[in-house]
């Protein structure tokens, strides 16, 4: 039998925080009781927080990037370094994140050529996939969904290296979730699409984690489900709940 998957939580706390909300966040993250001998758990704070973040948190908790170019070093002003982040001990980052792909017009090439390039440079990427309401309801969601992750496996050669957050985009930071029923459904769909492309054993290992309204009170439900391996939580990885999801595992 195939290894299980690690559980995978990350907090996603996009363009918040303050030098002094972000001490209190990392000293309740050092003092709490935490998981995460079971839970790879991730933080991923906006930019300017990245080194202090990583020199103070604990070791065991792992520090992300929200977004990262794919390109290496040189005239690209304004843009954030996979080899830097590197560099600097922050080891995950996040792409595809549905506000790059809508605020930001990020394409599904981009978004692929970026984890591609951030691989190489030996980052871990959580790619966040995810349909627009209007594309649920017009009974699109699977297609949407492969179409990302189809242009994902054009460029991504390690899989190992990929955790998949699923992330309904009306469902973040709207407090609507989709029942556990539903990131089930989808997640299952995305594992037997990886099974076609990528192969059984890929298939089994890859972590697919949901993202979208996740709180201390709504994560359980989620758990009886087989496919889905861990959470992407944005709003209440800022709070104390956070270390519930962590631990409810
Ligand atoms: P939310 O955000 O938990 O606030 O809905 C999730 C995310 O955007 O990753």
């Amino acid at each position: 039998m195939a290894a299980p998957r690690t559980f995978f939580v990350g907090g996603n706390f996009k363009m918040n925080g303050s030098q002094e909300s972000m001490k209190k966040i990392v000293g309740a993250l050092n003092e709490n009781k935490l998981n995460v001998g079971q839970v790879e758990t991730v933080i991923f704070p906006q930019n300017l927080y990245l080194i202090p973040t990583r020199e103070q948190v604990r070791k065991d908790i792992g520090v992300g990037a929200q977004n990262v170019h794919d390109k290496k070093n040189g005239a690209y002003t304004g843009e954030n370094s996979a080899e830097s982040l590197i560099d600097a001990g922050i080891n995950y980052t996040l792409t595809g994140h549905s506000e790059r792909r809508t605020i930001f017009k990020e394409s599904d090439e981009l978004v692929a050529d970026k984890t591609q390039f951030a691989i190489e440079q030996g980052l871990t990427v959580v790619a966040c996939i995810g349909e627009t309401l209007a594309e649920r309801e017009a009974n699109d969601t699977i297609k949407v969904v492969v179409r990302q992750l189809n242009a994902l496996a054009d460029k991504v050669n390690n899989w190992s290296k990929v955790v998949v957050a699923y992330e309904p985009v009306w469902a973040i930071g709207t407090g609507k979730t989709a029942t556990p029923a539903q990131a089930q459904e989808v997640h299952a769909e995305i594992r037997k699409w990886a099974a076609q492309r990528l192969g059984a054993q890929v298939a089994e290992g890859l972590r697919i984690i949901y993202g979208g309204s996740v709180n201390g009170g709504n994560c359980k439900e989620f758990l009886q489900f087989p496919d889905v391996d861990g959470f992407l939580v944005g709003g209440a990885s800022l709070k104390p709940e956070f270390h519930n999801i962590v631990n409810k595992w």
